[in-house]
């Protein structure tokens, strides 16, 4: 008993000491303990004039810090530009090995390229190569701009590399090409560096500001608000592209994505699920290489971290991933501190970790790393020859084949998506004559049996017999299952949860990000799989062929008007685009007659009469732009039927002036989503805070976007004042949009800013028709979860990549079988929603289905007194569900006959709600056309 107190009290003192001193645990690591070092390559500090982990080194700093380093050692080291971001930092990669290699880098590159292609090279040429090739190992950091120790501890790994003379370190310049990336994310470890030097006084206290990253800063995400760790599957940002072309161009046999948010520092190996498609025992084998290797320097250093807990390898958008889908062993490195945690932060026991030893952390992962990759060279590149080898021949023994992509329903879409493909240098071909599969799957299907389908000419074919077969296994099957153990796991939480009482704490669950991405459902382009590779007609497709493709065309110069039918998500931002720069363009609302032909309502006329001269060349560079086919029409006489372009049911649209909210507690990837969508479409829109909103500020729009957020927080910033402003703007024709979280706000009964209620909400009249088995009227719901972490609350969140994906769990806990009657929050599968054709949501929509992505538990009833352009039908033969995990007896029972988009009308205007996010990490794109025609068709239809 006295012993504990005795304890105690020496607990109290260290915290006690620990809060004025520095930190007690670590030891203040030596960065200079692996030389000697030659003297004429410049330390970091003799540039930057602080000592490691003292200040944050903003990327100029850095830059100046590389190139000093690279021109005294220029016999180890070359300097790559590989491209800028949108804030014009130049991105660079460090190639650092000896002086041998670094003379013969070409001959190195085009070796291991040739490591890539088993059709061309031998098992015994690859033997040869593998005996007398360095390896390539790419170290990349700070992808998460506020991650910011693995930024300082590059600079060391750097110096390390060009100026150590120890055996160890020239033993990985002789073996390995070590490839560094300097910054993953400049742009926004930028303004996190700025902005944390300019407050930070080193506090270690949790409270001070300098832990509490405002929402304008959050540096974790870069220009556009991307998380650039999801972002390999649609290669929507700058970073991601430059890494990626440089990633292919060399061919590296290992990857380590340096980061830096959880309590402790993580290394591989990797928890479940780990995706399917990585090649085994091979990938654990060598995870558990590294991992044995960094735990022994870290014992030996006396440093706690961990393996597998939150970290899997599933979903194949990280840097871990991609990396390891190419052959390569990829990893994830988390250190403990640096970023929100600052110079200094109080650990839960009170001791404190520094800036300066989660670098050092870093550092050592690093340096070690490299030891093993030069110490296991030779079989790591045996093994990544290996790695296609055996996805060739292990391809007759997989059912999926082929992969057949139709560009018809959006043919700029479709060679997008192509584009991505060809990135990542996987062969399309393109049919030039109908074919026909007796094996054939539709994407939107889950599980169906084969059917005989005959495909176009035109189809872009994917054949999996290639060497990136395991990639695009990866990225585009249609279901990838998750492992049983794991799937079990999660299944019994869910059941334990089942029968929590409402006061008592939810089980989490295991699932780290979405669980499904396949890129043909997440385009929503129209496509199938088959079992079998029929003989077709048809080349590979250039690079010249896609942007052929993206091109658009005017048939000539108008006398009378330009028809466009709306068969591209561009044709939209084409509209949209005329529209703001002041052009006068309608839209048919019945079918039309032009030019000798028939075109369907929803199909676009800029009349000449209306629009000055310049129309001409503004519509023809546009077509450019955006890849929109405009045809000249030189007569208003309609041959045919009750519409020509002059008719009465040719509407003129008005110009949609568009405010996005844009505030502390709105998921700032949401808001990003949209504008990187606006962005690339050229649409303008004005950015706008919540209480700008609600003092008059509206008046200057007819659109008002409110992205993902939490809705209680919404609730509480709007205010009732607020919510009468939005309500009174609407009915006097504004069009508001809401995605997801926003959407949530919208239905509350006390907001009523549609007719739709949150299933399972108090506000829900209709959920006690759900199931019979108990009394709802116990149970407290409210529709308005716990606020979402604010990014720079995000204190010690468990898992780095925790962020916004799975946040609004419902905030219930409900007893036992009432609670089948609240949908459990998905981690993100893709639905099969039903197009309702007459809405004008849905013109140009051809299909009369479209896969969406649900990542929540956010289902909304059907709007009673508006539009449903978008539900969830049931249909025994069909399933809701094409894609991803999702509760068995909760999911779809609950999900049938919801909406996933509403259009609600409101006096002269709408309020458009969007179940989720429609530009989901620029990965979702199924619904672009719905949220384009919000705006163009806003106040008119
Ligand atoms: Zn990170």
């Amino acid at each position: 008993m006295q012993k504990r107190i005795v304890i105690l009290f020496l607990a109290v003192l260290i915290v006690a000491s620990a809060i004025s001193t520095v930190a007690q645990t670590e030891e203040k690591f030596n960065f200079y303990a692996r030389g000697p070092y030659r003297s004429e390559v410049p330390r970091p500090q003799s540039i930057l004039r602080y000592d490691v982990g003292d200040h944050h080194t903003t990327y100029a700093q850095m830059e100046k810090v590389i190139d000093e380093i690279a021109r005294a050692a220029s016999d180890r080291v070359r300097i790559f530009d590989i491209g800028l971001t949108p804030e014009y930092r130049m991105m660079r990669l460090v190639a650092i090995s000896s002086p041998e290699n670094i003379l013969r880098l070409e001959e190195i590159k085009s070796k291991v390229s040739q490591l890539t292609d088993p059709r061309k090279t031998s098992a015994a040429q690859a033997q040869a190569i593998a005996r007398d090739t360095p390896a390539i190992a790419w170290m990349a950091y700070t992808i998460h701009g506020n991650e910011s120790s693995s930024f300082e501890a590059m600079m060391q790994v750097v110096y390390q590399l060009a100026a150590s003379v120890e055996p160890a370190t020239i033993d990985i310049l002789k073996n390995t090409v070590v490839l560094i990336v300097t910054g993953e994310n400049p742009d926004g470890h930028e303004r996190f560096a700025t902005w944390y030097n300019s407050v930070a006084i080193g506090d270690a206290d949790r409270n001070a500001i300098e832990h509490r990253e405002p929402w304008s800063i959050f540096g974790r995400l870069n220009h556009y608000r991307f998380n650039l760790n999801r972002d390999t599957l649609a290669v929507t940002q700058a970073e991601t592209r430059n890494m990626m072309q440089a990633f292919m161009e060399w061919n590296p046999q290992v990857a380590v994505d340096h980061h830096g948010q959880p309590s402790q520092y993580f290394f591989p190996p990797v928890s479940l699920p780990i995706n399917p498609n990585l090649p085994q025992p091979m990938y654990n084998k060598w995870l558990e290489i590294y991992g044995r290797a960094n735990a022994a320097a870290f014992d030996s250093n006396k440093w706690d971290y961990y393996v597998r807990d939150v970290f899997d390898a599933f979903y194949p958008g990280y840097w871990d991933m991609y990396p390891s889908l190419n052959g390569a062993i990829g990893m994830t490195y988390e250190t403990d501190g640096g970023g929100f945690k600052g110079l200094r932060w109080t650990r839960d026991d009170g001791t404190i970790v520094t800036f300066r030893s989660s670098i050092a952390k870093h550092f050592v992962a690093s340096m070690t790393t490299l030891e093993q990759t030069a110490a296991n060279r030779e079989a790591r590149l045996r093994d990544y020859y290996e790695f296609r080898s055996r996805a060739m021949s292990d391809a007759a023994k997989s059912p999926l084949k082929r992969v057949v992509i139709l560009p018809q329903g959006d043919k700029y879409k479709a060679a997008e998506l192509i584009e991505i493909l060809s990135w990542m240098r996987i062969e399309v071909k393109v049919a030039t004559a109908p074919f026909t599969s007796k094996t054939a799957h539709d994407y939107l299907e889950k599980n169906s049996p084969p059917r005989t389908k005959t495909f176009p000419a035109g189809s872009y074919v994917i054949d999996l017999n290639q060497p990136q077969r395991i990639l695009i296994k990866a990225i585009l099957e249609q279901d990838t299952p998750q492992d049983k153990a794991f799937v079990d796991d999660n299944i019994a939480r869910f059941k334990r949860n089942q029968m929590r009482g409402k006061n008592q704490q939810r089980e989490e669950y295991g699932f780290y990000d979405i669980t499904a991405w396949s890129l043909p459902l997440a385009f929503g382009v129209e496509s199938y799989w088959t079992e079998d590779t029929t003989e077709i007609n048809g080349s590979l497709v250039t690079k010249e062929a896609i942007s052929a493709s993206k091109q658009g065309s005017v048939s000539g110069r108008a006398k009378i008007a330009y028809v466009i039918p709306y068969t591209t998500d561009t044709t939209g931002a084409f509209v949209a685009r005329l529209l703001q720069k002041g052009f006068r363009v309608a839209v048919s609302t019945r079918q039309l007659n032009a030019g000798g032909k028939n075109w369907p309502a929803g199909t676009f006329v800029i009349r000449i009469s209306r629009n000055p001269d310049s129309i001409h060349e503004t519509v023809a560079q546009y077509a450019k732009d955006l890849g929109v086919d405009v045809t000249a029409v030189d007569s208003g006489f309609a041959d045919d039927g009750d519409t020509g372009v002059g008719g009465e049911s040719v509407l003129s649209l008005r110009s949609p002036r568009i405010a996005v909210i844009a505030d502390e507690g709105i998921d700032p990837e949401s808001y990003g989503s949209i504008w990187w969508t606006f962005d690339r479409f050229g649409v303008k829109f004005t950015p706008i805070t919540i209480a700008a909103a609600r003092s008059g500020a509206l008046k200057n729009f007819n659109v008002l976007i409110i992205p993902d957020g939490n809705p209680g927080r919404y609730f509480s910033a709007f205010g009732s004042s607020g919510i009468n402003i939005l309500k009174d703007w609407a009915s006097s024709g504004g069009t508001i949009i809401t995605a997801r979280g926003a959407s949530v706000f919208a239905a509350l009964k006390d907001v009523g800013l549609t007719s739709s209620r949150l299933v399972g909400s108090e506000d829900d009249e209709q959920k006690s028709n759900v199931s019979s088995k108990s009394d709802s009227k116990e149970e407290k719901i409210i529709p308005a979860p716990s606020p979402l972490p604010k990014p720079a609350e995000s204190t010690e969140l468990k898992s780095d990549r925790s962020d916004i994906v799975f946040p609004l769990l419902p905030p219930i806990a409900s007893p036992s079988a009432s609670a089948y009657k609240i949908p459990e929050p998905l981690p993100g599968a893709f639905m099969r929603a039903t197009v309702d054709r007459t809405s004008y949501l849905n013109y140009g929509v051809e299909a009369n289905e479209l896969p969406v992505l649900l990542a929540s538990g956010y289902f909304f009833r059907i709007s009673k007194e508006g539009g449903n352009p978008l539900i969830f039908d049931p249909d025994p033969k069909h399933p809701l569900t094409v894609s991803g995990f999702v509760w068995e007896g909760n999911t779809e029972p609950l999900l049938a006959g919801t909406a996933y988009l509403i259009d609600e009308p409101t006096g002269n205007g709408h309020v458009v709600l969007f179940a989720e996010d429609p530009f989901f990490r620029g990965l979702t794109r199924s619904t672009t056309r719905q949220f384009l025609n919000a705006l163009i068709f806003n106040g008119v239809l």
